[in-house]
């Protein structure tokens, strides 16, 4: 009933904000969730509860903000467009306690944010995010994953596809899918249909869910090195990972490690990067 009626507001208010005051800007990305129903879909999967620390990418107007902050009572949100900020704080005011950090998400440390909670809780991260970005926030989420319990993204129907996919989808298997797959258990949720926007935007979207705690965490012992050797193996996909890899190790050690010289980056599981990988930290000299 609450959220039916937290909805209702929501609703009303962002047809009130389209017709009267926001004029979306496309370089931040502005595709402004209205549809009720899918926002009460994607509330109900983060699933959020009282006391947890929500952290919001993007908030906009407020459409998902709302009623997370009903829930958690208090909430941590990220917007870049300060035009926004009055508005946002408006629509939310009776719901919560609100805090509001205007910079660019590109550039925030959630480990700082973390500190002055002074707190063991792990964070959740949540964002219809902007497509235009979407890939950077991913990579630079992944270096707080230590902090974080999980993370509920709205990306472009084709970046869920290719953070999910494996290497027999040699298309749209790549550096993305290797790195979320390597820290992360990837679940991609729900289609959500162009219309459920405003504007409309030109491409299908999806819910996808992340969650540290991959079985391969434990393996990589170099962080910075496996994130290097993944760019590099897909660096050229149409060369071979002897010529993409040259730098980094010869082609003896490729074999050592299960692996042919002449296959392709695509060609390789996470399992093989991470072998790999420990395989070049052990003979390291
Ligand atoms: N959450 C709102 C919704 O679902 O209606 C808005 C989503 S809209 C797709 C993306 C939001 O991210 C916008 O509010 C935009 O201003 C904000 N944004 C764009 N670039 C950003 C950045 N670098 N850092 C933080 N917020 C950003």
């Amino acid at each position: 009933m609450i959220y039916f009626f937290s909805f209702f507001i929501v609703h009303y208010l962002l047809f009130t904000a389209f017709k009267m005051q926001h004029r979306a800007k496309k370089r931040f990305g502005q595709n402004f969730l209205v549809d009720t129903n899918i926002i009460h879909r994607i509330v109900n999967s983060i699933n959020p509860q009282a006391g947890e620390h929500l952290i919001e990418i993007g908030p906009g107007l407020g459409a998902m903000t709302r009623p997370l902050l009903e829930t958690v009572a208090k909430m941590d949100v990220i917007e870049l467009d300060r035009d926004l900020i009055p508005q946002l704080e408006s629509n939310c005011a009776d719901a919560g306690q609100l805090r509001v950090h205007s910079c660019d998400v590109l550039k925030f440390d959630f480990a700082e944010l973390v500190a002055q909670r002074a707190s063991d809780t792990k964070i959740r991260i949540v964002g219809n995010l902007p497509y235009n970005i979407s890939t950077a926030v991913l990579f630079h989420c992944l270096r707080y994953r230590h902090l974080i319990q999980d993370m509920h993204f709205m990306l472009q129907k084709e970046v869920v596809e290719r953070i999910v996919a494996g290497p027999e989808q040699h298309a749209t298997y790549g550096r993305l899918s290797v790195m979320m797959q390597t820290w992360f258990d990837v679940s991609p949720l729900f289609s959500v249909s162009a219309q459920c926007f405003r504007p409309v935007p030109k491409v299908e979207s999806a819910i996808l869910r992340l969650k540290p705690g991959s079985h391969w965490q434990d393996q990589i012992l170099d962080p910075a090195a496996y994130e290097e050797l993944v760019k590099r193996a897909f660096a050229q996909r149409r060369k071979t990972l002897k010529n993409n890899l040259k730098t980094l190790c010869d082609s003896d050690r490729l074999v050592a490690a299960g692996i042919a010289p002449s296959q392709r980056a695509e060609e390789l599981a996470v399992a093989d990067f991470v072998r790999l990988h420990s395989r070049l930290v052990e003979t390291r000299t």
